[in-house]
Order: C-alpha cells, then structure tokens, then sequence
C-alpha cells in the first residue's frame, strides 16, 4: 500500500478519499486554492499546498502544480476524485512520466472512453448495444440533417466531448434540427473546446441506469451491479439507488456482462461506471462510459459492503481485486437497499439555478462509518453523510454548488425511503437556497414512491413537485413567534410589556406580528396576534385562537404547546428571517414586528419606552399629531428586527424624544404621547 497520496480535489470527495486513507494508514496531502485555505478537505488531510487563486483553471486545473506538490511532499499517488483532472487523460500521461502513481485507468482508456462518438465506434466492436444514431466523423449540416430524417424524430444531439448534461439538444421534429444543431454546436465549443455532435435516437421515458464496473491489472474485472440515476434535472443526476427497482436477475446480469465487456474494451483499470439508457420495455443501449469514480458511488459501497475507494488504492499499486480468484464475480451480493439524494445549492422554484451563499447554520443527520464486520459480511451504516464544508463555509460560483450527499441503506427499498425521509427533515441549512424541500417531496411523491422511474419524472410531476405554496400553517406560525418571544428572553428584554414602565395601561398586551412569507413568484402576508396574559399567551391567527406555552428553548430548539398540542421544532434565526424546520417541511418567514398595545380606557397620557435596545431608524410623526390607535409612530431596529412603535390608543404626539439614528436604551421613553379622553 501507499504511504502517502496527493488528493486532487476538494469537497465532499477529497473528504471522503481522506477517510478512507486515514483507515487504512496512508498519509494524506490536500490541495487547496485560495478559497478553499480553510476548507474542511484541507483539515482532513495530514499535510496542505496551497496551490494558487480560487479560478479552477488557477488551482485545481493545474497538473503541473499538482504533480510539483507531490514532489515536494513525497507522494507517490494522486487520487483525482471527479471532475476537474480525473478525466483528463494528459494529466494521467505526467503523473506517468514523474514517476507518481494515478489512481484511475490508463491514459488510453481515458482516450479510448473520452469522445462519445468514438467510445461508440469502439462499443459497437465489441458488440455493445448502441441508441440508433449517427457517431461517425462527418460534421456537415446537410449530412447530419439527413442523419437525423432517416433516424426518425425525436433525436437527441450530444456534443461529443460534452459531459454533465451540457450540449445536448433533443429535437422533435425535421423543420427544427438546422437551428438546434447550431445552437448545440455553439454551446459544445464554448464549453468544451469542440464542437462535434453525434446524433442519436432520442428514447421516450427511458431510465438511466449504470453499471460500476472495477478491473485490476492482473485481467480481473468485475461489475458491482447497478445504479439507477434516472431521476434528474437538466439531464443530471438528482437521487441514486441501488439496486434499480425491478431490475431482474437476467437482465442484471446482461447488463454487468456488456459493462465488463466494454471496459474489457479499452484494457481498463480501476473504477469505472458504463452508463445505459434503458427502454421502457428493458431494453438497453450504452450511453457513455464514465473513467473515474462517480459522485453516487456510496450506493453501490452500501449495498456491497465494499469500500471502492480503498479498491482503487489497492488496485493502483498493483494489487488484485481484493475478491476470490476462483469466482471473483461470484463473491459479490447485493444486500438490501441503498439510496443517494444530492443537496445542491440551488434554487428549484428557479430552473434548478445554482446558488450562492454563506451556510449561515447547517445542521445534517448523525451519521454512522463505514464498516465491516469481523467475518466480512457488510454491515452497511445506516445513514452516511459525505459532506465536504461545514456551517460558515461559503458555496462560491467557483465550484460545483454540491453543498452533501445523504446516503441511506435499508432492508428494503421502503426502509430506504422512509429513512431518506427522516434525513432530509433533519437536514436543515439556512444562509442559501438548497434543493432539500424539493428532494422532500420527491421522496413523498407516490411515482417515485412506487419506484416508477424514468428520466421525465420530475417534469411530469412538476405540479405535486413545485405546489403552489401560499398558506402558512399555524403551527410554523407559531413556532415563529414562539422564536420572536424567546430571542427576546434570552437578549435580557424578559417581555417586552415589562419594560415600558412609563405606560399606564391595561394588563393585557397585545402584540401583532407580521410575518412575510415567499416561495418561488409568491408571498404571503400573516398577521398574528399574541397577547400577553398572566398565564402566558395566547395565539390567534386566522380563525385559530388558543393558548400557546413555551416549555423550552434550548439553541435553535424550541419545544411549545399551542392548545393542546405539543411540538418540537428547530427555528433558526439569519438576519429578519426566521427558518421553521418542522417535520419535513421547512417555511422561511421574514418578521415584520409591530407591536400593538391595546390599552383600554384607563390610560390618558404615556412615554412609549424602548422594548429594548436599538437604534431608531425612521420616525413617521411630528409633534403635535393627532393619531389613531395603532399608528406607526417611529421605528427601531434591535436584532435584526425591525420594530414598529405604535400608538397604543387614539391621541396626540406630544414629543418624539429621539432622532433617526440615535442608539437607545432598554425602556427609554421614546415618544411623549397624551390619549384621548374618550367624549
Ligand atoms: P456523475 O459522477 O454521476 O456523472 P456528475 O456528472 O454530476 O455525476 O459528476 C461529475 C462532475 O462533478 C464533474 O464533471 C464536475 O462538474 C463536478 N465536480 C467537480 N469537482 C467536484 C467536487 N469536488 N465535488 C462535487 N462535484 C464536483
Ligand atoms: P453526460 O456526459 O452529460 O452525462 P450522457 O450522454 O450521459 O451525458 O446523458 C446524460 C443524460 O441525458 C442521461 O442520463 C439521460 O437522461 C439523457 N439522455 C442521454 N441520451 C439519451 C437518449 N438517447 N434518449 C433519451 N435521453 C437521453
Ligand atoms: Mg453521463
């Protein structure tokens, strides 16, 4: 074994290749860009070189330094992880020539595997099934046109060299195959450097499913079942699992055996996964082979038992595959089911955009290791989290917005899902958009739920997937102002009526909390009533009145009663907005705080005092003026939060006491104020 390698990544990846190192005993380098000097990768890692600014083309694009950083650190492997290099088959020929192991396939499987077009000519020998297509070198318009009449409509044009579900165009009809393939052709260039497509026979509902397939240099090569990925956004991958629903043991075993025969193909090495797309009636055709370890592979770890990453160390310095030479095949078993959902930094309501951010609070399920039991059985953790940053850390436009991966095992594939379920509402980030309320939904959707997958999926159930969201329940409602009352508490402001000494007023306060509410093109506006009683509150909003009693807070945690129900909820605080996690679901709420105070009667005259400490930021009356009860008469900010000073009865300013932007005191008198004497 190695005793130490270079990591050439970052994120999730690089963190997980560490871990993997660190049990077996090999030494870690890490490399990180400018952005990344404090990254969680970095930390994981036993050493670090700084590689150059955040740009990938500056840092981790550049093999040169990469293989200088091994030098220098005395590593005598690079561990690519995906994207960035691991594909990149004249990185693969410098890591040779310096005498530094890769860890992946030979060049020229990379080559061999790198166009589309050309991996296709070579399946095609092999006697791999091909999509109906044209993947021959002719590039001309006018050819390609005819290309795709005699394929028959709908076709899919793929830019050769393109990867991650860029340059692809499905076209339905002859009229419009000139102005898509322009247009492919652009993208392709601008993306890839190349602008040749190959055209293919586009499938109607298909499903994508993949095979991991791993080959050592001694003529071992086997295939670790399947993968299916066909649920996807934009052509990409957004929940994996293994095995795919339905999948016979027949057609498995058809599948395995053309993946090995196709990596036999190219004399590969290492891990590798042939992609297929499946026809609705089973059958299937290669789609493209894929030279790296891929972002799902802890599926097919969890369903096997087996650690692919310490395969790929084993077999990289020269190794067997770590199976029985007489039946390696024969060796592996599926056991259960295991199933990836991707938490992306995006916005679904959007197109699925990518967003960027600060993870201003992160909390993610507990997760358990990797392990094996004594006698080599697998006994598969039941929740993994491979994660590559941590709360503080910021999703920059320089990487992928990949912010973790939840990877759960089941007995059964229901087992699986119900605890992808719990994992996803224990998944609670704040500071950016995420995909984690959509992953939710999908995993409650009754197509998937049923394991009727196909790539068209999330488009189809596009009205159960993005709903119309619009009523707030009251229970996040409450759970919102229960957060407001305790924020208050814990800054030393006990509540709020307690403070305004100065006020001559009825026993009981009322307060209206505005919360504002948006998801996707709709807000919402929710007032809610909160009176303080002496024996605690009471909650109106809409037509729910009842008592609401906080039994405790402890950090984000809040526990309360609202009638005679009780709930537990995380309510996490980022600036005016207030997250509610409960139960799955997650609601951000903006406050919007006025306070009202319904004094009834007796009080004739008052100075409304500071509910706490602040500064005032708008003051919206003079003095002298006659206003009526609840008038916005100046505005604080104290914690982020905007508070409204209203008059607590019908009557006349008599003096605003402070400016825009002065600071004020806990229970400073702000406003001289004389109720009217009712006639
Ligand atoms: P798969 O491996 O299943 O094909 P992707 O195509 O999404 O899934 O994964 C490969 C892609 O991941 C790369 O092409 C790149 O865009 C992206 N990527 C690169 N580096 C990282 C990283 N450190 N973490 C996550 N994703 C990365
Ligand atoms: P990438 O390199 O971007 O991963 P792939 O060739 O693997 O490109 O295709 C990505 C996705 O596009 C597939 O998972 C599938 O959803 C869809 N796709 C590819 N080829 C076809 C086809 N012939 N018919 C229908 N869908 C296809
Ligand atoms: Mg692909």
């Amino acid at each position: 074994m190695f005793n130490k390698i270079l990591i050439a990544n970052r994120g999730e990846i690089a963190c997980r290749v560490a871990a993997t190192a660190r049990r077996l005993g090999v030494r870690t380098v890490a490399v990180y860009s400018d952005a990344d000097a404090s990254a969680r990768h970095v930390a994981r890692c036993d050493e670090a070189v700084r590689l150059g600014p955040a740009p990938a083309r500056d840092s981790y694009l550049r093999g040169d330094l990469i293989l200088a950083a091994a030098k220098a650190t005395g590593a005598e492997a690079v561990h690519p992880g995906y994207g960035f290099l691991s594909e990149n088959e004249l990185f693969a020929q410098a890591c040779a020539a310096a005498g530094i192991a890769f860890i992946g396939p030979p060049p020229a499987a990379i080559r061999a595997m790198g166009s589309k077009s050309e991996a296709k000519a070579l399946m095609d020998k092999a006697g791999v099934p091909l999509v109906p297509g044209y993947h021959g070198a002719e590039q001309d318009a006018a050819f390609l046109q005819r290309e795709a009449d005699r394929i028959g409509y709908p076709v899919l044009i793929k830019a050769s060299a393109g990867g991650g579900g860029k340059g692809m165009r499905v076209v339905s009809a002859s009229a419009d195959f000139a102005a898509a393939l322009a247009s492919c052709q652009r993208e392709a260039a601008a993306s890839f450097g190349d602008d040749r497509v190959l055209v293919e026979k586009y499938l109607e509902r298909p499903r994508h499913i993949e095979i991991q397939v791993f080959a050592d240099a001694h003529g071992g090569c086997v295939y670790l079942f399947e993968r299916d990925c066909s649920v996807q956004r934009r052509h990409q991958k957004v929940i994996e699992e293994a095995p795919a629903p339905g999948m016979g043991v027949d057609r498995r075993r058809a599948m395995g055996e053309a993946a090995v025969a196709a990596a036999r193909a190219v004399h590969y090495q290492g891990a590798g996964t042939v992609e297929f797309i499946v026809a609705p009636d089973g059958t299937f055709y290669f789609m493209e082979m894929n030279t790296r370890l891929q972002v799902e592979h802890p599926v097919t770890e969890m369903i096997t038992g087996h650690d692919l990453v310490e395969w790929q160390l084993r077999v990289a310095c020269g190794e067997p595959l770590p199976l029985p030479a007489s039946d390696p095949q024969g060796a592996l078993r599926i056991h259960g089911h295991a199933i990836e959902a991707r938490i992306y930094a995006e916005n679904p309501d959007k197109g699925f955009l990518p967003a960027i951010g600060t993870l201003r609070h992160m909390a993610l399920p507990a997760a358990v290791e990797f392990r094996r039991s004594a006698d080599g059985a697998p006994l598969p953790a039941a929740v993994r989290i491979d994660a590559g940053v941590r709360a503080g850390d910021t999703i920059s436009p320089n990487y992928d917005p990949m912010i973790a991966k939840l990877i759960v095992w089941g007995d059964s594939r229901e087992q699986a899902l119900a605890r992808m379920r719990v994992a996803l509402a224990d998944t609670h980030i704040v500071g950016l958009a995420t995909n984690v309320d959509f992953l939710s939904r999908l995993l409650h959707n009754p197509s998937f739920s049923r394991g009727q997958l196909d790539t068209g999926l999330i488009e189809r159930e596009r009205a159960a997937l993005f709903p119309a969201h619009g009523a707030v329940p009251h229970e996040m409602l409450a759970l919102a102002v229960a957060r407001v009352v305790a924020d208050e508490r814990a800054a030393g402001n006990g509540d709020p009526w307690q403070s305004r000494h100065g006020w001559r007023l009825n026993t009981l306060y009322t307060r209206t909390l505005t919360f504002k509410s948006q998801s996707g093109e709709h807000f919402g506006v929710h007032d809610v009533t909160l009176e303080y009683g002496r024996d605690g509150f009471t909650f109106e909003h809409g037509s729910l009145r009842t008592a609401l009693a906080i039994d405790a807070v402890q950090g984000s945690r809040l526990s309360l009663r609202l009638g005679d129900r009780r709930l537990a909820a995380d309510v996490v605080r980022d600036g005016d907005d207030l997250h509610v996690f409960l139960n799955g679901r997650h609601q951000a709420l903006a406050v919007v705080d006025v306070i009202a105070h319904a004094g009834e009667g007796e009080a004739t005259e008052g100075r409304m005092t500071a509910p706490m400490p602040g500064k005032v930021i708008a003051v919206h009356v003079a003095p002298g003026a006659r206003v009526t009860q609840g008038t916005a008469l100046l505005v604080m900010e104290a914690m982020k939060m905007e508070h409204s000073i209203v008059a607590p009865a019908d009557g006349v300013v008599e003096e605003i006491l402070y400016g825009v932007g002065d600071q004020v005191d806990e229970g400073a008198a702000l406003v001289a104020f004389t109720v009217a004497v009712p006639a």
